[in-house]
């Protein structure tokens, strides 16, 4: 096993790399996606999981099956449901010694409504998750080579097009996303198979969970993202659109 470092910026030989990898992987399962990343980026890859979607909840039980000291990230806004603080603890319960951390604004929520007046979700959505969201997740990434993320093709049409593995320009490493070629029965099928624990609102309408701030449960059959921002002209957080 090797463990790449960090290039600040895209070292030509390794966006080579990615290329060939991204190619060769288009029509892989995930298992081999995640052996590859594992392979090449060692301890120097990091998995972002939400506990809120089923997506981070499939590969975090493929990540400890095969390289359980990898580390598991989740974005802990101060907003997230007590659903989604909960998975967290049963995760640290089913998977003893997964390396779990949490990461969290130094901006309190009172701090953030002294500054830019209360309820910010609801006139500035991205400045919120810019603070919340985009600015930890570039801690928890800051030293790492690669994170795994859990987007899939199927999700949205801006998804449509995700590649196995990719240059991360916006926060300056390499993003592997393993569950491309999956749609959300065969991750569903997944769960079950391997009683894979999920966030429990999936069973009461939240397809797609995020904060409560900015989440509401869908009708069925309804765009499993409408419930995110509902209302509002935004439909991703920041995290995975380009710089
Ligand atoms: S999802 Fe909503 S509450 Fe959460 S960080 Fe983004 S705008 Fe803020």
């Amino acid at each position: 096993m090797t463990t790449e470092t960090k290039a600040t910026e895209a070292d030509p030989r390794e966006l080579a790399a990615i290329e060939e990898a991204s190619i060769a992987l288009d029509q892989a399962e995930p298992e081999e996606i995640l052996r590859w990343a594992i392979d090449r980026y060692g301890e120097g890859l990091t998995l972002a999981c939400s506990f809120g979607g089923i997506s981070g909840m499939v590969l975090m039980d493929m990540v400890q099956n095969l390289a359980p000291s990898t580390e598991v990230f989740y974005l802990d806004t101060d907003y997230l449901f007590p659903e989604t603080y909960e998975m967290v603890d049963t995760a640290k319960a089913k998977w003893v010694g997964a390396n779990i951390v949490g990461y969290r604004t130094d901006v309190s929520t009172e701090e953030q409504a002294r500054i830019h007046g209360a309820n910010l979700w609801e006139r500035d959505p991205d400045l919120c998750c810019e603070i919340r969201k985009v600015e930890p997740n570039r801690r928890a990434l800051d030293g790492k080579a690669a994170w795994i993320s859990g987007l899939r093709r199927d999700q949205s049409t801006d998804r449509g097009s995700t590649p196995a593995v990719q240059w991360d320009a916006k926060f300056g490493l390499v993003k592997v996303n393993p569950l491309i070629n999956w749609d959300e029965k065969k991750v569903w099928a997944y769960i079950f198979k391997h009683s894979v624990p999920y966030n429990p609102l999936h069973d009461r309408g939240y397809p797609s969970i995020g904060c409560t701030n900015c989440t509401k449960p869908v009708k069925p059959g309804d765009d499993p993202r409408s419930g995110r921002w509902s209302g509002m002209d935004k439909d991703e957080c920041g995290l995975h659109t380009a710089p």
